[in-house]
């Protein structure tokens, strides 16, 4: 299985980081090794003095597929979850300037702790869910779907123009402002709405 990873998907967190608004998605990939499930832990890595949290929802592909119409995305897709994409600031702000690939700060081993999953009939509607993380029971991030710049079936459609989509395959979706540090000791829970989906103490 392979992840998608959408960037500056939402304006409010462009801007913060001073980033142009995209007109199409910003999109880059992580190896399955970046996984941490089952709420283990996340090791502060070696090489970096600032990582950084971004919550985010994940998508779950259940469905083969390429060059996939929007009208049919939500065919794609069942379930929908929770995710931290941590990206190693300071190491992305050198990529960056030197306008490098961002794998080395946003794709390392346990880069993306992944929670539970919800299936995606238990939403009225994709397009307005809420999510938040809380970062030592204070909530640091406040998102909903309905702020994304490109929606869950847009990024879908878009991403499948390049990689063929397999079952099991994820997708996060960006993140909202509010992104920051975390250290070691931190504790940190992703919920949609009300529901606790992810925990991570970061070591
Ligand atoms: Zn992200």
């Amino acid at each position: 299985m392979k992840i998608i990873a959408i960037g500056r998907n939402y304006v409010d967190h462009a801007k913060e980081l001073k980033n142009p608004v995209p007109t199409e998605p910003v999109v880059f990939l992580m190896p399955e090794t970046a996984l941490i499930r089952k709420n283990q832990a996340f090791f502060y890595p070696s090489f970096s003095n600032d990582v950084h949290f971004e919550v985010e929802l994940v998508v779950k592909i259940s469905r083969l597929g390429k060059n996939i119409a929007v009208k049919f995305a939500h065919r794609y897709y069942e379930e929908i979850g929770i995710g931290i994409d941590f990206t190693a600031r300071d190491v992305q702000a050198e990529l960056k300037k030197k306008g490098l690939p961002w794998e080395k700060a946003k794709a390392f081993d346990g880069a993306a702790p992944l929670g539970n999953f919800v299936n995606k009939n238990q939403f009225s509607n994709v397009n307005n869910i809420d999510f938040s993380l809380s970062k030592n029971n204070e909530i640091v991030q406040q998102g909903n779907s309905k702020d994304m710049i490109f929606s869950i079936d847009t990024i879908i459609a878009y991403v499948s123009q390049y990689f063929t989509l397999k079952i099991g395959d994820l997708i996060f979706t960006g993140t909202p402002s509010g992104v920051g540090p975390v250290a070691i000791g931190d504790n940190l829970s992703a919920k949609i709405g009300e529901a606790e989906l992810l925990k991570v103490l970061v070591k």
